[in-house]
Parts: structure tokens; sequence; C-alpha cells
């Protein structure tokens, strides 16, 4: 039985952080790999994703949710792009009016960067995102989420059972009712819980949610496991485990360390 699994490369958003104080948790940002059959498929490319090493034939692709920083800062690391005629597929929204080439040009180019990601060994194609598609045998749903500028949540399905991935994300009534929508009876969903409830009234409107607001909506979904991501900057792993003291479940809730395994 061909496995689905899920490794936890990059935790941390905004920003990387280093350090002892981050050593349980991760201070890399943003990036989960899934492993389905054949499929390598990244969730996002932020530094996280400089520590993965792609198997030498698996087809790879990366979902980007949106164009900030902590998202992408990894890609230009990517070891798949220095191999070369290693096919790399990259779907993403248009975001500000640029599609994904755009996007990513503006990154990776001169005075950034000195080469363009056309320059790399690597055969990368860009993808416009469909509502909906399949990356192999792996079906991919999309719901755009409540960010600023936006942010795409995916919900990726193989075999019968199914990840959630929602980063960069905002409670409100509208945004938490469609993703419940989305998100039902899903086996894991990756949820942004950067703020504590108290930290969240001084940063309304930045993007990003809370622990609580998690949880009823995976309470909605009738979620089998639920993640919590994109931890804050600062955050250390005292702190961290202090809030899964909390929060967490035992094998229900949990706070998403670098090099955590899901297997499904
Ligand atoms: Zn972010
Ligand atoms: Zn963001």
């Amino acid at each position: 039985m061909e496995s689905f699994k899920l490794n936890v490369l990059g935790t941390r958003g905004s920003v990387p952080v280093e350090g002892k104080n981050f050593s349980v948790y991760g201070g890399a940002t943003s990036c989960y790999k899934i492993h389905a059959g054949n499929e390598e498929i990244y969730l996002d490319a932020g530094s996280g994703i400089v520590s993965a090493l792609p198997a030498p034939n698996s087809n790879i692709t990366i979902l980007l949710t949106h164009m900030h920083l902590d998202h992408l800062v990894g890609l230009p690391f990517f070891i798949a792009l220095t191999q070369k005629d290693r096919p790399i597929d990259i779907y993403a929204a248009e975001r500000a009016g640029l599609l994904p080439k755009e996007a990513i040009d503006r990154l990776i180019s001169n005075p950034f960067w000195p080469c363009k990601i056309e320059d790399y060994p690597a055969k990368v194609k860009f993808h416009l995102l469909p509502k909906k598609f399949s990356v192999g045998d792996v079906e991919v749903d999309t719901l755009e989420g409540s960010h600023p500028k936006g942010s795409t949540i995916y919900r990726l399905t193989y075999r019968g059972k199914s990840i959630v991935h929602a980063t960069d994300f905002e409670h409100n009534p509208e945004a938490c009712a469609a993703l419940a929508d989305f998100a039902k009876d899903c086996d894991i969903l990756l949820y942004d819980a950067q703020y504590t409830a108290a930290e969240y009234e001084r940063y309304k409107g930045y993007g990003h949610s809370t622990p609580e607001e998690g949880i009823k909506v995976a309470e909605k979904a009738a979620v089998k496991k639920l993640v919590f991501v994109h931890h804050a900057p600062l955050r250390n792993d005292d702190e961290l485990a202090e809030l899964e003291k909390i929060f967490g479940r035992e094998g229900k809730i949990t706070f998403a360390k670098f090099g955590d395994e899901f297997l499904l």
C-alpha cells in the first residue's frame, strides 16, 4: 500500500528564527511536504523547503498559498532547482494582478537575486491555479481564505484521506463557515494559530487566527486531527509548550514541530 504522508519542514510564520529556544518547534518558515505514491507535493516554499531532499524520481509540485515572503523565501534554495532537467510544477493564484511567474520574477531577479528562475538547471513550469485539479492521483481543491490580499486554502485527497492547509487565515464568521464546509471530515487540518486570543485584539486585520477559533472550525468540520501552524516568530519552545498544554489533546490537537511526520 503506497503511503500518504505529511512531513513538517517549516512551522514558523512571518520570518525565520533560530537558536536553542526554537529548536523543538522549529525556526524555518512555512513548508509542508506531502508524499502520495510517486508525488511529492510541497505546500509553500518558506525557508523550510531548504531542508527538503526530494526522492530521485518523484514528481515535484509546489502549491503556493500566496506570495508573502515567509512562504516563498526558501524557493531560490530548493535543491531540486539545481537538478538538470528535473520537472517542477508550481501552482499559484494571481495576486496583485500578477500571474504566478510574474510575481516570482519580482523576487528571483536582479537586484534581489543574481539569476531568474528559468536560469536554474531544473525545468520549472508555472500554472495559474485552477479551482480544482489533480496532481497524479491526488485531488486538489482550493478555497480563497481570509488574509490581506488573499491566501489559498488547499484540500488534498488521496485514496479517501484528506489534508487541509489553512495558513494565513483570519477568522470571521463567513470565512470560518466556508472553511468548516471545505474541511468537512478531513483527516488533518493545518490551521493558522499565530496569535493568542489576547494578542489577537492588537493584531486584528493582520490575517492570522488563534487556537480557540481553530478548535471551533475543527469541531464544526469534524476534523480528525488539528495541527496548529504559522507560529509567531518570537514564540519560544517553552511558550509553545505552554500553549500546547492548554489546547493540545493527545493525537487530536497538536502544535506543529519541525520534523513531525503524519502517516495517513
Ligand atoms: Zn505567512
Ligand atoms: Zn501572509
